[in-house]
Formats: C-alpha cells, sequence, structure tokens
C-alpha cells in the first residue's frame, strides 16, 4: 500500500539499510524477523520535497490507524510503531526523504539536503549497509548496489565507502566494531587504515564524553556504547574496541587492562547467581559492566554524567573509591559474622558487588558469603515471641531481636523453632 501510494505521488520508494544486508544473508531456510524496516522516497516522475516521507507516512497511518505516528528531525524523518504480539515484539517502520549530507567539519552534526537515491546510500556507513531494493515500479524489485555491498556481503567485509568516513562521525567506529563482531565479518584492510588514521588524528579526543563538546554525537555514542554492553557478544567487542582505540572516547587513558578485564567477567559471573535468587534488587548487568570501566579513571564520574546514567549509577560510582576503602579498611578488622553483618548493611547489595571484584580473595569471599546467605538470615524470634515472654512493646524491642539475630549469626545459639 504504501508503494502504491508513493507511486501516485510520482515518487520511487525503496527498502534500505539493514533490512536489505539481512535479507542477503538469509537463507532459503530461515525466516527472517525484521523489526526495523527502512524505506527511503525519492524523486521519480516528480521531484520531492524534505515531507514526502512524513506524507507518505502520514498516508500509511491513515491505513493502519492501529499504528502510531512519530515525527522527528530538522529533516523530518517519520516512524510508524506497531505493537506486535508479545513473541514477536514491536515492528518500527521508519520513512524518509532521499537525503545527503554535508559535515561542516569533523565530527560536527551534519547539515542535509534533498537529494537522489545513490547520494542518500553515499551518506552511509558501509557498503553492506548501502544497497536499496526498489518497491516501486518500473523495475519493482530491482537491487541497487553502487557501492558493491553484494560483494562486501558475500566476502564478509564491513568497507567504508569513503575514507574520512570515521572523522566526520566518528560513532562509525563503533559501529564498524559492533557490525564486525555480530556478522562475525572482518573489518577490510583499508577501512582499518582509516580507522587507525581517525583515532590516531584525535577524533576520540574532540568528541570526548569527558568533554560532552557535542551533545548529538554525545547521545549517539552513548547508544552505540551501550548497544554494544547489551549485546550478547559484548564481550569480542570490547575487546575489538580497545583493539582499535575507540575507549578512547571515554578517556584519553581507558585502558581494559588484564586486571579490569578480569573484574568485568568475575562481576558477569557473580551477578548470575546474585539475579537467579530471586530476593535481590535487579540491576542491569550491562550498566555494572560500565560502571566498572568508569570506575578505573578519576573522571569517570564525569563521563557517567555525560552519558547521563541513571541517577542511582551516578551516586554509587561518585562514592564507589571511598567505600571501597572505608570496606577494605573496616572488614578485616571484624572478629564474627555478626559485626561484618551490621557494617556490611550500611552499604547497598549493587555497591557491594562492584567493590567485591576490585578486592581480595578474603574480601570477595565476605561479601559474598553476605550477599547470598547472611543478610537473609531471620531472627529466630519475632516480637510475637518477646511478647509471650512477658515483654510489653517498646524500643527496645528492637534492640533485643538484633541482639539475638547476632547471638544467632554466630552460633552462639540455636533456632529451637
Ligand atoms: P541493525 O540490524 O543493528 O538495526 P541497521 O543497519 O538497520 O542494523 P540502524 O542503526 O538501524 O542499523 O541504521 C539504519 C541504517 O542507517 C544503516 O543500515 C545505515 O545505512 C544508516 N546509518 C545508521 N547510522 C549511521 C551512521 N552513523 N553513519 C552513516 N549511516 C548510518
Amino acid at each position: 500500500q504504501t508503494a502504491t501510494y508513493a507511486q501516485q505521488q510520482g515518487w520511487h520508494l525503496y527498502l534500505v539499510g539493514g533490512g536489505v544486508r539481512d535479507l542477503l544473508l538469509t537463507d532459503n531456510h530461515t525466516t527472517l524477523n525484521l523489526q526495523d524496516i527502512d524505506l527511503v522516497v525519492d524523486g521519480f516522475h516528480r521531484a520531492t520535497t524534505p515531507e514526502a516521507g512524513v506524507k507518505l507516512a502520514e498516508a500509511l497511518q491513515a491505513i493502519y490507524p492501529q499504528s502510531r505516528l512519530s515525527i522527528h528531525g530538522q529533516f523530518q524523518t517519520a516512524a510508524l510503531l506497531w505493537h506486535k504480539d508479545p513473541q514477536l515484539g514491536s515492528l518500527w517502520l521508519d520513512i524518509a526523504t532521499a537525503r545527503t549530507e554535508f559535515y561542516p567539519y569533523p565530527a560536527a552534526n551534519p547539515e542535509v539536503e534533498s537529494s537522489s537515491i545513490r547520494q542518500d546510500l553515499y551518506r552511509r556507513d558501509f557498503t553492506i549497509n548501502a544497497l536499496a531494493v526498489r518497491l516501486t515500479q518500473p523495475h519493482q524489485g530491482e537491487l541497487l548496489d553502487f557501492f558493491g555491498g553484494v560483494e562486501d556481503v558475500r566476502s564478509h567485509f564491513i568497507r567504508v565507502l569513503h575514507p574520512n568516513s570515521f572523522i566526520e562521525d566518528p560513532t562509525r567506529i563503533y559501529r564498524a566494531v559492533r557490525f564486525a563482531v555480530r556478522l562475525n565479518f572482518d573489518i577490510e584492510t583499508q577501512t582499518r587504515e582509516y580507522i587507525d588514521y581517525a583515532v590516531n588524528s584525535g577524533v576520540f579526543e574532540r568528541v570526548s564524553l569527558e568533554k560532552n563538546s557535542i551533545p548529538a554525537l554525545t547521545t549517539r555514542l552513548k547508544a552505540e556504547l551501550t548497544y554494544i554492553l547489551q549485546a550478547q557478544y559484548w564481550q569480542p567487542a570490547l575487546k575489538l574496541l580497545q583493539e582499535v582505540g575507540a575507549l578512547r572516547c571515554l578517556h584519553r587513558n581507558c585502558q581494559i587492562t588484564p586486571n579490569l578485564w578480569w573484574q568485568i567477567r568475575c562481576l558477569d559471573r557473580w551477578l548470575k547467581y546474585y539475579h537467579a535468587d530471586s530476593y535481590n534488587p535487579s540491576v542491569s548487568s550491562w550498566l555494572l559492566r560500565l560502571e566498572i570501566i568508569l570506575s578505573s579513571f578519576p573522571e569517570g564520574v564525569i563521563v557517567a554524567n555525560n552519558l547521563e546514567l541513571p541517577k542511582e549509577s551516578i551516586q554509587r560510582l561518585s562514592h564507589l573509591s571511598e567505600n571501597n576503602e572505608k570496606i577494605k579498611h573496616y572488614l578485616p578488622t571484624c572478629q564474627n559474622i555478626s559485626e561484618k553483618v551490621e557494617f556490611l548493611a550500611n552499604y547497598q547489595s549493587i555497591t557491594l558487588l562492584l567493590i567485591a571484584v576490585k578486592n581480595s580473595k578474603p574480601i570477595r569471599r565476605t561479601i559474598w558469603n553476605y550477599l547470598m546467605h547472611w543478610s537473609k538470615v531471620k531472627s529466630p524470634l519475632d516480637g510475637k515471641d518477646l511478647q509471650k515472654l512477658g515483654y510489653k512493646p517498646s524500643k527496645l524491642y528492637k534492640e533485643i531481636l538484633n541482639k539475638v539475630l547476632a547471638l544467632y549469626l554466630d552460633g552462639k545459639i540455636k533456632n529451637q523453632r
């Protein structure tokens, strides 16, 4: 229906981007579940105006009133959202008008103007993402491959379209890594050299999250970074990001040393057990991975602020090193379990997880025992028992019950129930 409407307007409509790539990568036996469809409209009989995509989306929404329409950006693009069933998830349909982007200076926000489909594809990141399938007549179904994308899909290569690509938009370095790891493709040699050139020319110093100098770019970098940290393939992706020098956008000296790797992996293992216990509050694993990385350099809190991480996350990071010092010094002086429990109860469990992986085995083990066992131990007596024993309810109750719990934790009394 969208294609028919476009055709009536004298426009061409194309399926572009990841959808075409994924179609080419899908064999005949697999059903492709496209959840994110990108369409581009350009002039055929009649030139388009920047609003063509929006007009098309509005027409489509009139046909499918259950979809939700949103329009964004200075060069308007429209998105339609359908809520499919819970198993299939939602369907996003993005419709844009063919456009060209100009970067007034490196890593700037691009300026945009209407263009042909060829130019629209040329502004894209990689050859494998610069393919289009025409959905309108004539030549409906034709695959447009101006830059050798089909060959690169076949040979499993991530290749940029022009040498300046990473200088213009350093988030493409993150995208190159993401696609390489996700699709199990290689970053083509020349493209890798362009990445090295961009990184060595200081592109990440210019857009550093420490400075937040270009907010729109920061938002895109954040999106790419979180995408990677949330993905199943986060470990090889993080390794490759480090290898290409892309972690410099977090901090000029950000390095995942063997020790930091160990902490991240240990945290991940712990979180699996921790989350398996339904009594424990849940927290996003990717966020804690990021917190551990940010806690490895002093400006981590500034970066967390610029990344607009959740408030609790920023709070945790702000006090992490101070809390770590306190725990490191005080915990080994605690003589018995009840003392350790009383001391550790001052800290949130997520903070303790982060601190545990930064410390030596005895402290780690104590924190683990506290989180998984001791903190869940209930006093063998409760208020009703005290009443039965003839004590009148008073402020002393809490004190007595705590004392009983401490004796119980230290094995000095047994539970008689
Ligand atoms: P995914 O399957 O991860 O969604 P995708 O290719 O659809 O992959 P999107 O981030 O949805 O990725 O982007 C859609 C398309 O927009 C891409 O295929 C690419 O052509 C283009 N694109 C996205 N980000 C950039 C960028 N930073 N620079 C150039 N082109 C981009």
